[in-house]
């Protein structure tokens, strides 16, 4: 769908992700319906723009409420994937599903932490001329000093091992369907889509919103899947790990020499004493560094594993009826 005539307005398609969301979604269905109305009626977007739930394979009732949802107000519509697959590849089946059937996506999570309101200020920035719109938590104050704390710690993180991301940027951000034609390129199956978006290019800006509590449910982003996601970033996007291992190998390597002839010196003028000290501490760094490296290194070679297997990155088991599967050669 281009803009052809003037007054066409863009049709946008808000993309959510939902796992085991039965508590929230009723609630923030809702205000989500609200914000595209309010958006229509401003003139800002076409009034048949789209709510499209991803349902990522969720155990409990989300499917089935979004099948309701769906059958009382064709402005909801619902994928279902055949299997849980993760935040990140519930939302790219969403933004892939949605980049022929509209001009503009705004992705966001179903648990009304983020202020939908912002999305106003999304679309005005898409309408005079960006074509990825990243939204920025201004504060963090209803989040509890550890999770505030990680995150942040989190982000740095990825920014120093090279994984360029906007900073306390997650994933509510509007992106163009032209950007997501050129991003449909990008095939890799270790996917970490805030630090992807970047590399596309095209015009972007940042819009900043205040981040609030959970409306109901709970976070499925423990310390633990943090973590992950973090190491995922940064193996998916950066070989800087790499090159630390390789210049901790050259110092160690030349600390290695200078200790050699410091032996040598000490063995040729008779002072060689029975060091075990030394010994062990040197064979226990030694080892424990090269460990570590051999870790590191292992993980990109099971990236390349998985790149290799080129399995598909989703899969649709169901959709509500206004999502038909892609007809014949549209790709
Ligand atoms: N989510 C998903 N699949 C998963 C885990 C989470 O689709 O395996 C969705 C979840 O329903 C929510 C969003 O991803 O809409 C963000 O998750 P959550 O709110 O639990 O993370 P947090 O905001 O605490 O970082
Ligand atoms: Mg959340």
């Amino acid at each position: 769908m281009e803009r052809t005539e003037m007054e066409k307005k863009p049709v946008l398609y808000i993309v959510i992700p939902c796992y085991n969301e039965q508590e929230v979604l009723p609630l923030t269905a809702p205000m989500f319906r609200q914000e595209v109305a309010r958006l229509a009626e401003a003139g800002k977007i076409d009034p048949d723009s789209r709510i499209l739930f991803v349902n990522d394979g969720s155990r409990d009732e989300t499917w089935r409420i979004i099948q309701e949802l769906s059958a009382g107000d064709p402005h909801f519509q619902g994928l279902c994937l055949s299997r849980n697959r993760g935040h990140q590849n519930a939302l790219l089946c969403g933004l892939m599903e949605a980049r022929d059937r509209c001009d503009i996506t705004i992705s966001i999570d179903c648990d009304g932490q983020d202020d939908i309101r912002a999305m106003d200020q999304m679309v005005e920035e898409y309408l005079s001329g960006a074509e990825i719109v990243y939204g920025v938590r201004a504060r963090r104050k209803t989040d509890t000093f550890f999770k505030r704390f990680t995150a942040q710690a989190f982000y740095r993180l990825l920014n120093w091992m090279g994984a360029d991301t906007v900073y306390n940027h997650a994933d509510y951000r509007l992106v163009s369907a032209r950007v997501l034609r050129e991003f449909a390129g990008f095939r890799e199956v270790n996917i970490f889509l805030r630090g992807m978006f970047p590399l596309v290019g095209f015009k972007s800006t940042c819009v900043y919103y205040d981040r609030n509590e959970r409306l109901a449910g709970k976070s499925h982003y423990p310390l633990k899947k943090m973590l992950a996601l973090a190491f995922d970033g940064i193996t998916s996007l950066s070989v800087k790990p790499i090159r630390i291992i390789t210049g901790l190998g050259v110092i160690i390597s030349v600390i290695s020499f200078l200790l050699i002839l410091y032996a040598l010196i000490a063995w040729a003028s008779g002072r060689a004493v029975a060091g075990w000290a030394s010994t062990l501490i040197a064979v226990a760094l030694l080892g424990g560094i090269q460990l570590i490296s051999l870790g590191v290194i292992g993980e990109y070679v099971g990236k390349i594993f998985l790149e290799t297997k080129h399995r598909p990155r989703y899969i649709v088991s169901e959709r509500t009826e206004g999502m038909p599967a892609e007809g014949d050669g549209q790709e």
